[in-house]
């Protein structure tokens, strides 16, 4: 199972002091209140590199908790709800929503390309009676980045709350959850923030705990009740024992964050996607996407007498290389360069890139140059924009 190059979008590689922190010899969290504190610490450390004063919450379970968490916990039955699709876990949240007792209305668009706020304003003048809103920041499967900065504020003017699934995008891309009114943003642990898979972060605005409040009915559960988190503090209780270890570790690669800086850590995200995509093109390969690229992950089009699969099996079994392929109707189409977390790292990505060329090679295609020196060549000619 281990030695292994893995360069996926998630799970991504855990830096040792990561996994020895989740070593440590813990206490009983639910007995002893110096968890609380601890655990309130490392809530308030990811409020502060996603940017906001809204309560942060760590649950026990994997990404996918936090989106069903914030459906179950914000829908009733009949209510109306925007689910925003232009990708695979976009169109997915339907499923959450109806599950709840939703009634899903769509807003379906290209999974080429980032949603236009144009568009969605002209489709909001017409119809805006939703209680909230789905939608994706970074939409893995294909890799598209919606634009959270201008999509978030206008469902608000129109009094649509916003649940935002950032699992792939939080700590690899800007995300500044109180200007951009995100009312719940979701993430997950391993992703670009690079701790072991299992926990899901929430961010919860006012907006929300009111509307969880003015509920009719009860949340139907209680693992995925948010409004269950509200007075943890105060009430030094928690709904199930944490587990303790699992968020000792993720405290650990929150720091290593915070000591990066986390502008310097979005920065080489970007760097790395922008030589990576360039380099890509040059190479003669195409992007899945028009526009909208995300810098946590590239989805690259593998010629058809190739395959997705046959290349990625070719270099597990010849480079002990883990590279995904995509889901649903992408799985032999494309393939996914995982550049977040850790692997956002020079020193990470150049063989990773090397061995694709050299498999692609092999199985019959000739790109126009070595892609590690396109690579090199872009890299060292990036302009930044995130500052
Ligand atoms: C990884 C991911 C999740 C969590 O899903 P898992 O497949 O269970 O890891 C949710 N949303 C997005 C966009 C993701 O990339």
């Amino acid at each position: 199972m281990n030695n292994k190059l893995v360069y996926t979008p998630g799970p991504t590689e855990v830096r040792e002091n990561v996994r020895l922190a989740r070593a440590i010899s813990t206490t009983n969290p639910d007995i002893d209140t110096m968890f609380c504190e601890f655990y309130k610490s490392t809530c308030e450390k990811i409020g502060e590199i996603i940017k906001t004063k809204n309560n942060v919450y760590i649950l026990n379970g994997e990404g996918i908790l936090g989106l069903e968490a914030a459906c179950a916990s914000l829908t009733e039955k009949g209510d109306r709800v925007l689910v925003i699709d232009n990708g695979i876990f976009g169109r997915g949240f339907a499923d959450f929503v109806k599950m709840y007792g939703g009634e899903v209305v769509y807003f379906s668009k290209e999974y080429t390309k980032d949603i236009n706020e144009v568009d969605l304003e002209a489709f909001l003048e017409k119809d805006n009676n939703f209680k909230y809103a789905t939608l994706v920041h970074c939409d893995t499967p294909t890799g598209v980045l919606n634009d959270l900065s201008k999509l978030c504020p206008l469902l608000k003017k129109y009094g649509i709350l916003t649940i935002v699934d950032s699992v792939a995008s939080m700590f690899g891309e800007e995300l500044k959850v109180d200007e951009w009114k995100v009312d719940i943003a979701l993430g997950g642990s391993q992703k670009a923030l690079s701790a072991p898979a299992g926990l899901t972060i929430v961010s919860v605005s006012e907006d929300i705990e009111y509307a969880m409040k003015s509920r009719k009915t009860q949340v139907t559960g209680f693992y995925c009740n948010l409004s269950i988190w509200e007075n943890y503090y105060n009430n030094k209780w928690f709904p199930y024992t944490m587990p303790i270890s699992d968020i000792m570790g993720l405290d650990k690669a929150i720091d290593n964050i915070l000591e990066e800086g986390i502008e310097r850590v979005l920065n080489r995200h970007e760097k790395i996607a922008k030589a990576t995509r360039k380099s890509i093109k040059e190479y003669g390969l195409d992007l899945y996407l028009e526009k909208g690229y995300s810098n946590t992950v590239t989805v690259v089009e593998i010629p058809g007498y190739i395959g997705a699969k046959n290349l990625t099996d070719y270099l597990l079994r010849h480079y002990n290389l883990v590279l995904a392929t995509s889901l649903d109707e992408y799985s032999d189409k494309v393939i996914r360069i995982g550049h977040m977390g850790e692997n956002a790292k020079l020193e990470k990505i150049i063989p990773v890139l090397n061995f694709i060329d050299e498999a692609l090679r092999r199985l019959g295609f000739e790109g126009k140059d070595r892609l590690v020196d396109l690579f090199n060549k872009y890299y060292s000619e990036v302009k930044l924009i995130t500052k």
